[in-house]
């Protein structure tokens, strides 16, 4: 017997035809002996329809307000499925965050967990009852009720395995594993049957919306065996999905490149006429990070005459704030020319482990996107990652462009070692 935990996103939830197919699916893995934790999502769309109505009334709403309200899509999914549950005979019980006592900061819209009392859960399965739990949100020490950012219930379902220390963390959703890029983007995208964990961390914090970043990081963090599956599947399937490795060796089919991340989530500012001493970058960035907004790309250029430009990038919805803080408090006083901002920007990334010990990856990237005349804005390298900033319209095509030329679409030649 085995505890498994599982986690059913907002298309699996969709409807009461998708909750009964949950249901089922519950059932099959509950009947094969194994105990059940089922964390699920907002029912597909009630997320942004809820955000949606507090900003009709109110274009700022107070962020305590909205995570009161935002949570609420996930109180109805666990007392659907918990009848859906009971309707096909089982015993089934819901939980809120807040009743499980999911205790995270007081970071209203993202908070972080910071302590689980898996008490009544494991009382629960103990007398044979399947739990469901909302995803998403959690209480601070005050009561409040918190949610853990977009996406945040794969973070509920990971968090929960680790406490609970379950055999099999199972994230249910509506593309059957990890992709070599967003199968919507490409259609040649390949599945994949194992990506490593740090893959997979780049890959979630440059885009890929598949798992939030945060569920990736409890998974190493507590070693948690993740898998991501489809619930669209017949309700016996064996389909293994993909599972997330922490061995580099356990990964038989080990490529250059494992994938392409790509979002629109950020926006580039530039100064230009920035007198070129030390301390410039301070200057420009520490009131910025005093407003608490994060920098992503960052790039200054080689000096003319004394003067340099300096771009950088924030989050979009930071945009706005950013720009504000560059006018009132950096730009009087470095005497810098301009301040330019273009949120008409997307970044494209390729993420693969053996870019450690491939030299040429970054200059072949180069190439295949100048062959489509696709402008490189700003370009920023790590160990495992290579990104390229581009115009938003060129997103795409880029994507595309890139899984051709690295041949993502088929499976990686083995590299065997000769004796
Ligand atoms: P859920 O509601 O189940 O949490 P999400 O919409 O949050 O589902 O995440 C699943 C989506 O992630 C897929 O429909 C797909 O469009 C997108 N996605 C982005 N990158 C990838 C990738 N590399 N592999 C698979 N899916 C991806
Ligand atoms: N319902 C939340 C969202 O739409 C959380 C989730 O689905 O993971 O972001
Ligand atoms: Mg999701």
């Amino acid at each position: 017997m085995s505890l498994i935990v599982q986690k059913y996103g907002g298309t699996s939830m969709g409807s009461p035809e998708r909750i009964r197919e949950v249901a089922k699916r519950v059932a099959r893995f509950h009947g094969e002996g194994h105990q059940l934790v089922v964390v699920v999502s907002a029912m597909s769309g009630e997320t942004n329809r809820l955000l949606g109505l507090a900003k009709a009334l109110n274009a700022e709403p107070d962020p305590r307000e909205l995570d009161v309200i935002a949570s609420t899509g996930e109180q109805v999914s666990i007392g659907l499925l918990a009848i859906a549950l009971q309707s096909l005979g089982l015993k089934a019980k819901s939980y809120t965050g807040a009743q499980v006592r999911i205790l995270t900061d007081d970071a209203y819209s993202k908070a972080r967990i910071l302590a689980i009392d898996d008490a009544n859960i494991r009382k629960d399965l103990a007398e044979g009852c399947i739990v469901v739990v909302a995803g998403f949100q959690g209480v601070d020490e005050q009561g409040n009720i918190t949610t853990l950012g977009r996406g945040g219930s794969d973070t509920t379902g990971v968090a929960l395995a680790a406490a609970l220390k379950a055999d099999e963390c199972q994230i249910y959703t509506d593309v059957d594993g990890v992709y070599t890029t967003d199968p919507r983007v490409e259609p040649d995208a390949r599945r994949l049957k194992t990506v490593t964990f740090e893959e997979m961390l780049e890959m979630a914090s440059l885009g890929s919306k598949v798992l939030q970043i945060r569920s990736v990081e409890f998974a190493g963090k507590y070693k948690v065996k993740l898998r991501v599956l489809s619930s669209f599947t017949p309700v016996d399937s064996t389909d293994e999905g993909t599972l997330i490795t922490f061995e580099e060796d356990e990964n038989m089919e080990q490529a250059i490149i494992s994938g392409i991340a790509f979002n629109r989530d950020e926006a580039k500012i530039t100064i230009t006429g920035v007198p070129d001493k030390p301390g410039i970058a301070f200057s420009i960035l520490g009131p910025v990070a005093d407003a608490n907004i994060d920098v992503d790309v960052i790039i200054q250029n080689a000096s003319v005459e004394g003067l340099t430009d300096f771009s950088f990038t924030v989050h979009r919805n930071e945009f706005k704030r950013t720009m504000e803080v560059l006018e009132t408090k950096v730009k009087p006083v470095i005497g810098a020319k301009a301040i330019v901002g273009d949120d008409k920007i997307a970044k494209v990334s390729l993420v693969g482990i053996g870019m450690r010990t491939h030299a040429g990856i970054a200059s072949k990237m180069f190439g295949a996107l100048a062959q489509e005349r696709i402008n490189i804005q700003m370009i920023s390298t790590s160990e495992i990652k290579t990104s390229v900033v581009i115009d938003e319209k060129y997103m795409e095509l880029a994507v595309r462009v890139l899984h051709r030329a690295f041949e993502l679409d088929k499976e990686p030649v083995q590299e065997t070692l000769k004796p």
